[in-house]
């Protein structure tokens, strides 16, 4: 009885207890500046997989030149065949003098197979870009030609106003520059008139005001007389009037 009672009172902090406790717990990190020294340490013990170390040391190997290392066993046997560095290959010399370019195959495709659609590709994408170009062009041109059209369509609108107003006061009634039309009937002048460009339509109605009444659609006024209209306008185009 006595020696359950013992055990019962046992001192669970002793000793004998504590270093019981496995070391690992105890050095076990408890910052993060420790946590992130040991993750660094273990990092130096790291070794790389086996296809990362393959592509590294390719790649070292590949960009260096064969000509760079005069030790090199290729050189040397290039070299007995007659190879002078920096020269082309060939019994003639007429080949190339940079190393061939190495690509590394990722697909499973045969070589003719993936060059060739290569090949399409390119073409393709060349073709793309042309159409896209053309396409680009003919955009900014016809955005253009919609914009001179409209500024002449605007500007036939108000000379055929002027022109109406000039005629009226003469006591013209009718008029095929007019923009009103009253009369429907197509007489032959009419119709020969409205198949002409907007740009030929003002030219015809600027002239006509110009020649009947000394008016200059561009000076925006009407002269007395034509030797006034000669001496004060600049002529008849509009660039004429900057
Ligand atoms: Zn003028």
């Amino acid at each position: 009885m006595s020696n359950s009672a013992d055990s019962d009172n046992e001192d669970y902090m002793s000793s004998k207890y504590l270093t019981e406790i496995p070391l690992s717990s105890t050095t076990k990190p408890k910052t993060y500046s420790e946590l992130r020294r040991q993750k660094l340490s273990s990092k130096s013990g790291y070794i790389k997989p086996l296809r990362e170390r393959e592509k590294e040391s390719r790649e070292q190997g590949l960009s260096k030149r064969i000509d760079d290392n005069a030790d090199s066993p290729g050189l040397k046997l290039l070299k007995k065949m007659g190879y002078e560095i920096g020269k082309p290959l060939g019994k003639d010399s007429s080949g190339i003098t940079e190393p061939i370019n190495i690509e590394m195959k990722s697909d499973k495709s045969g070589l003719g197979l993936s060059s060739e659609l290569k090949q399409k590709a390119e073409a393709e994408l060349s073709r793309k870009a042309k159409r896209a170009k053309i396409s680009e062009e003919s955009f900014i041109e016809r955005v253009r030609k919609e914009q001179v059209e409209k500024k002449i369509n605007a500007q036939l609108n108000k000379a055929q106003k002027v022109c109406e107003t000039l005629d009226t006061r003469k006591g013209i009634m009718d008029n095929i520059f007019w923009l009103s039309k009253e009369n429907e009937e197509s007489d032959e002048e009419t119709s020969e008139f409205e198949q002409l460009s907007s740009a030929e339509k003002l030219d015809n109605i600027l002239k006509y005001m110009r020649e009947k009444y000394n008016y200059c659609f561009w000076c925006g006024c009407e002269y007395s007389n034509v030797e006034e209209l000669e001496q004060l306008c600049p002529g008849i185009e509009d660039d004429d009037h900057d």
